[in-house]
């Protein structure tokens, strides 16, 4: 069963249709025997987001990119992943002209979040308690994401457009993060967050999900937190 997600204009304005989630892995790219490919994960596997699906469900046209986060290692291999998008040099991820504080774009608000990315280097890194459903708020490695949570508030900065801005420092996010675990120590008296373990929350403003499609930020971190 196909499940439509066109407008009224009958062209697609959803991500991708829900048959897209259950697209099935070409022949050929997954298993293999032998050495690791290029490519390749450790278990051998093409990763999900270099399918025809992950294809889909982010077709990026647009990068808008800082100069230092184009140039930076994670930025180019994000760039790398999108060889036919055009890419626009900007000097901040925030307030783009044309794409942030554009009203037009309101009507676009969802297909803006999957055709447009944004790249940027993250300045402020700093760690926030939290105290509810994690003890500390780590800085995030992007904000925006590509859903369109009615409530959601990391939008009211941008202004008619929420698309993907990945950060690609990334080394620095996690060279952050090591000095504040260090700092800590280990959990003295437990909470409500976890009796014996500090949580961190590690996709404030954004979709680690979503972000993993887009390059390795997340298994960066999940990497870095399982050492
Ligand atoms: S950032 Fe979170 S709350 Fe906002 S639209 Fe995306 S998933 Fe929803």
């Amino acid at each position: 069963m196909r499940y439509s997600s066109a407008g009224p204009d009958g062209v697609p304005d959803a991500l991708f249709d829900l048959d897209a989630v259950t697209a099935p892995t070409p022949a050929g790219r997954t298993g293999g025997s032998g050495g690791r490919e290029p490519g390749r994960g450790p278990d051998h596997r093409f990763p999900f987001r270099d399918s025809p699906a992950a294809r889909r469900l982010l077709p990026v046209r647009s990068v808008y990119a800082e100069p230092a986060a184009a140039g930076s290692p994670r930025g180019r291999q994000i760039l790398a992943r999108f060889p036919d998008a055009e890419l626009i040099e900007v000097d901040s991820h925030w307030r783009i002209p044309g794409l942030h504080g554009n009203e037009g774009n309101v009507d676009r608000w969802v297909r803006v979040k999957g055709e447009t990315l944004v790249l940027g280097v993250k300045k402020t890194l700093t760690t926030r308690p939290n105290g509810r459903s994690a003890d500390w708020i780590a800085p995030g490695p992007s904000n925006g994401c590509a859903m369109a949570c009615a409530y959601c508030y990391v939008p009211r900065r941008k202004g008619y457009a929420n698309p993907i801005t990945v950060f690609t420092n990334i080394d620095g996010i996690i060279a952050h993060l090591a000095r504040h675990v260090a700092r800590l120590g280990p959990k003295r008296e437990p909470n409500q967050c976890d009796e014996t373990a500090w949580v961190y929350d590690i996709g404030e403003n954004g979709d680690c999900s979503v972000d993993a499609l887009i390059c390795d930020n997340t298994a960066d971190l999940v990497r870095a937190f399982s050492r």
